[in-house]
């Protein structure tokens, strides 16, 4: 059974998730607010962060790998804090009821250590695994390419074996932190007669001559963070293979679970934020001398808000625990991410609609979250492709193909 009891150390983890936030982070946010907000301040001309506020959330990750934050969720043996992932779902939800500001970078999923990683060859845990856990180094996963998303093993990038190198070829396209990470983890086929077990993963320094990043790519969430990536004659030792040759799109599909648990969580934190913004807003707010939350229309939108949280609360903790038990909960995570995605989407919204013109001023916090919202029905695999999954789960059989 689900336990809905409280969970006494994640309590006290909240708490002083709570303190390193208030003593940390928020003095940062407030000595660099010129730069920080809004967002596009934060942003050069060619759509890259500004160099000072690359070094901020570098510090950020660094100070959250010093308390012990950054890789909560990874193995005591490696060095982390040895989390599960019903209780990661649960700090997750917690950081991200603050909004979004620099607290995003307390933990993250694919800049940050995650246990695909794990299986890197143990000569280079020195130089990557302890360092990207400690929060002195950053990665990124390139998985995605121009012209094969959703659709990922349809990838043309390649890698060849030559001597006790690899040889990669190829670009990848929309990889989160890739401008500034230390590394980037990179799927590429090994064996085009192989189907999936034809794709591998290989470690590949920044710095490799072989790779460049070509163009950050602007969107709508103004992060800098997202990019296009060339692999040229890039040249790497056998001992960068992650985990086994032929085993790279397994492993990938193997956090699926995990990923989409991990979005939820942040979906159900940003409801909680909404929520509260919300209430305070209509009940001070008034209108013909009577505050707008007593107006049954505003009630209506912030009453949806409510249920959408609770629900997604709910999507993600059960996701949680059932990986937690050993299941591979394909159809429950789908409908996490699906739903969490799109009622977040909803409740950003509604809450930009109960706060008027305000809502749509940057000035104010929830165009952010609005922006946020939107981009999150696209990563991690599509609402569209969640509900194929859904609808396959439920005994339609397969409409992909
Ligand atoms: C902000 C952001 C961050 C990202 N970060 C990363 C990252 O770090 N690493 C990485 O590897 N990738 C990353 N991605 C890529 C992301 O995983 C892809 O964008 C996503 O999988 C969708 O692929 P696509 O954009 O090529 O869309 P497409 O696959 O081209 O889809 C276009 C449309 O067609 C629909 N569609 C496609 N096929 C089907 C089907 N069979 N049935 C029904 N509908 C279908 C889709 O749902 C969508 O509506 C990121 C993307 C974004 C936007």
């Amino acid at each position: 059974m689900v336990d809905f009891e409280p969970n006494n150390d994640v309590d006290m983890i909240k708490r002083s998730i709570d303190g390193f936030l208030e003593q940390e982070i928020e003095p940062l946010e407030k000595k660099h607010e010129d730069i920080l907000t809004p967002d596009y301040r934060k942003l050069r001309d060619d759509g890259r962060l500004k160099d000072e506020v690359v070094d901020i959330i570098k510090t950020v990750r660094r100070k959250s790998g010093e308390a012990g934050y950054w890789a909560m969720h990874m193995p005591e043996d490696v060095g982390g804090g040895g989390m599960n992932i019903v209780d990661l779902v649960d700090i997750l939800q917690h950081i991200y009821s603050k909004g979004l500001g620099l607290n995003e970078h307390l933990i993250e999923n694919t800049p940050g250590p995650h246990p695909t990683l794990l299986e890197m060859d143990d000569s280079l845990k020195d130089e990557y695994l302890y360092p990207l856990i400690e929060g002195k180094k950053d990665g990124c996963f390139a998985l995605t390419e121009g012209s094969s998303g959703s659709d990922a093993l349809n990838m043309s990038t390649t890698a060849e074996k030559d001597g006790d190198e690899w040889v990669i070829d190829g670009s990848k396209m929309w990889i989160t932190n890739s401008p500034y990470a230390d590394f980037v983890q990179v799927f590429a086929v090994t064996d085009p007669d192989a189907g999936p077990g034809g794709v591998s993963s290989f470690l590949v320094d920044a710095d490799n001559p072989g790779f460049t990043v070509t163009r950050v790519i602007d969107t709508i969430e103004l992060d800098g963070m997202h990019a296009e990536l060339d692999f040229t004659n890039c040249r790497v030792p056998d001992t960068n293979v992650i985990g086994e040759v032929g085993s790279g799109f397994y492993t990938a599909m193997e956090q699926i679970n995990y990923g989409r648990a991990r979005i939820a969580a942040r979906c159900a934190g940003l409801m909680e934020f909404l929520l509260e913004e919300c209430v305070e807003y209509a009940n001070s707010r008034t209108s013909w001398d009577r505050p707008i939350g007593k107006r049954q229309h505003v009630r209506g939108m912030i009453a949806d808000i409510a249920v959408w949280q609770e629900t997604v609360e709910n999507l993600a903790l059960k996701t949680a625990w059932l990986i937690e038990q050993g299941e591979n909960p394909i159809k429950v995570s789908a409908m996490a991410k699906y739903y969490a995605t799109e009622t977040l989407f909803q409740a950003a919204d509604n809450a930009v609609q109960v706060f008027g013109g305000n809502g749509l001023s940057l000035d104010y916090p929830l165009e952010r979250v609005f922006r946020y919202a939107r981009t999150l029905r696209i990563p991690e695999g599509t609402s569209e492709m969640q509900k194929e999954r859904i609808a396959d789960e439920v005994g339609l059989g397969s409409g992909i193909k």
